[in-house]
């Protein structure tokens, strides 16, 4: 049943990661869309999302011979998982009417509830090229490109939940910038009939009342800011000289975070650390933070659930109780652990053709290859790691993450890796899994020994994956940024790469801090005392995913950030 009287939100992003199958998101922010919205189903919070539909995906990733990645389109059927919707709606971009239509993917959560989720598609035979082209990449294109998928999103996603007859939104949550033209819609509506270049410092009040931002990352780059010249010639003069826009416009350019922010009654960053990092980035604003968590029945892989089940049956109506696996007895834990480890051995002989040894200490590091994730500092030190493999116990590594096509860093760091893990050939054996998508992250948070993670501090804004190894029962071992710091526990959920969060670090001290940690205490630990490392993954359990899932995230952005519904 969808809700169509009561108060309801509207979650608008520019990826959302539903299905595996489904290419509709890049990494962490459409997961975490994904995520959010599953979980309103099943707790009955009435929501809609809206995203666009990209016919290419984001990409297909393969690797060749001399380490390089190569990128395909992704090919996939709409059709195959989503509904069409009979309206049409239009607008205009670049002075052209474009037409839009939609795709229905219905969420229906634990409880019945459903969240549909409205892809909207500009691929239409009345379209231009250009336009058509526009439902192709995600993250694809030039800025143009961008801005005129972001209007698409921001002004055609609001026309057609109007068309839709979603007339109850009461709440507009952006879900990072690239969402923020719909406050320029919003306003629109504020101020029907009078147009916004007359709008009131009431009619901007009444926008705030209405929108609420998350903000996901502290990178600079990560926000998107275009040329007030090229948004002009996307959205029209109209819109770019109306007072209240013209206002948040700063050095000739529209920042698509301070834009989003200054329409917003409420902000949020993904976890306290981030937040306390974004107010000094903008700061004249109220920053709040709610921590990211993740979809634990989802994330938590079959012989998991089929242990919760058994234990602690109400975990998958109440997260809570996932507080409990601490009477689990470790042996099943180690058990049901095993199992997905054997899982994804099997999965990685299948994609790579190499075999794992399911006996062996196994390390996982799969993330968006960018630079400030380092995923070169496992491997600045191979004799280190040679040494540590050979002396202590033995050690494998799975790895996994694709660059974005024009991040030639980020390129040049999986080339890195893949070489390196020539070098050290049989001593330490490394994998490389390609196309880390959703069903790849699945098995190799669940099946690893220990999750490693190591962003430049400050740069993680949250950091998801290291949750979904929690609710599996796989410790981390990270830097202390995002939402280790709130999740971290030493000895006892994981271990800290550095345990000195505020002062600044050098690439090598940590380096020294992660192989130290590894070669004293968890690979020791691993292989000489089985039953304190249990103890470590059922903490991981009981400590971390009883919080750091998406049911506590969405019930305290209805506590705190959705007020009309509660
Ligand atoms: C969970 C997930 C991410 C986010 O992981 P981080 O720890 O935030 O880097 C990225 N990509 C995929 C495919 C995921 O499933």
């Amino acid at each position: 049943m969808i809700e169509t009287y009561s108060p309801c939100v509207a979650y608008f992003s520019m990826e959302v990661g539903l299905e595996p199958a489904m290419p509709t998101y890049s990494g962490g922010l459409g997961v975490l869309a994904g995520d959010t919205l599953r979980t309103a189903a099943d707790l009955g919070v009435p929501m809609v999302g809206v995203s666009l539909l990209y016919r290419q995906g984001y990409f297909a990733q393969h690797i060749d011979e001399s380490g390089r990645q190569i990128e395909k389109p992704e090919k996939w059927s709409p059709e195959q998982f989503l509904r069409p919707m009979r309206p049409r709606v239009q607008m205009e971009i670049e002075g052209r009417t474009v037409h839009l239509t939609a795709w229905r993917y219905l969420i229906v959560g634990a409880r019945g509830h459903s969240v549909p989720v409205y892809f909207l598609d500009a691929d239409l035979p009345e379209n231009s090229e250009f336009d058509r082209s526009l439902a192709g990449q995600l993250y694809g294109g030039d800025q143009r490109y961008r801005v005129c998928q972001e209007a698409l999103l921001g002004i055609g996603g609001l026309r057609m939940l109007e068309a839709l007859r979603h007339d109850n939104i009461r709440v507009f949550h952006l879900n990072e910038g690239h969402a923020a033209f719909l406050t320029i819609g919003v306003l629109e509506q504020e101020t029907h009939g009078k147009g916004i270049h007359l709008a009131t410092d009431l009619d901007i009040e009444a926008v705030r009342d209405r929108c609420v931002f998350t903000t996901h990352t502290p990178v600079p780059a990560g926000h998107d800011q275009f040329p007030i010249d090229l948004v002009r010639s996307v959205l029209g003069d109209g819109r770019v000289s109306a007072p209240a826009i013209a206002a948040t416009i700063m050095d000739g350019r529209i920042n698509m975070t301070y834009l989003g922010i200054h329409f917003s009654r409420r902000v949020n960053g993904v976890a306290m650390r981030h937040a306390q990092v974004t107010r000094t980035m903008f700061p004249h604003t109220a920053i709040n933070a709610i921590t990211n968590g993740v979809h634990a029945v989802t994330w938590a892989a079959e012989p998991m659930r089929r242990l919760f089940d058994h234990h602690i049956p109400e975990w998958r109506r109440d997260n809570h109780y996932l507080r409990y696996a601490s009477s689990i007895p470790k042996t099943e834990i180690r058990q049901a652990h095993q199992e997905s480890k054997l899982a994804l051995v099997d999965m990685v002989r299948q994609r790579t053709g190499r075999v794992l040894d399911p006996d062996v200490f196994t390390i996982g590091f799969a993330r968006r290859a960018t630079a400030y994730k380092r995923m070169r500092l496992l491997f600045s030190d191979l004799n280190r790691l040679r040494r540590i493999s050979g002396d202590v116990g033995p050690i494998q590594i799975v790895l996994g993450g694709k660059a974005h096509p024009r991040d030639e860093q980020g390129k040049h760091l999986i080339q890195m890796v893949v070489n390196a893990s020539r070098d050290l050939s049989e001593s330490v054996r490394v994998v490389f899994v390609e196309g880390y998508d959703m069903g790849t992250a699945a098995m190799m948070c669940a099946g690893v020994d220990l999750w490693v993670n190591t962003p430049q501090k400050p740069m993680e804004a949250s950091g998801t994956s290291g949750m979904k190894a929690a609710i599996n029962g796989v410790p981390s071992l990270s830097v202390m940024d995002g939402w280790w710091i709130e999740g971290y526990v030493e000895g006892v959920t994981g271990w800290a790469i550095d345990e000195h969060w505020k002062a600044a670090t050098t690439d090598e001290g940590e380096a020294a801090s992660l192989y130290d940690k590894l070669e004293r205490v968890i690979v020791p630990m691993f292989y000489r005392n089985p039953d304190a490392y249990a103890s470590a993954m059922r903490s991981a359990i009981a400590i971390n995913g009883s919080f750091f899932n998406s049911q506590r995230m969405v019930q305290q952005y209805v506590e705190n950030a959705y007020p009309v519904l509660s």
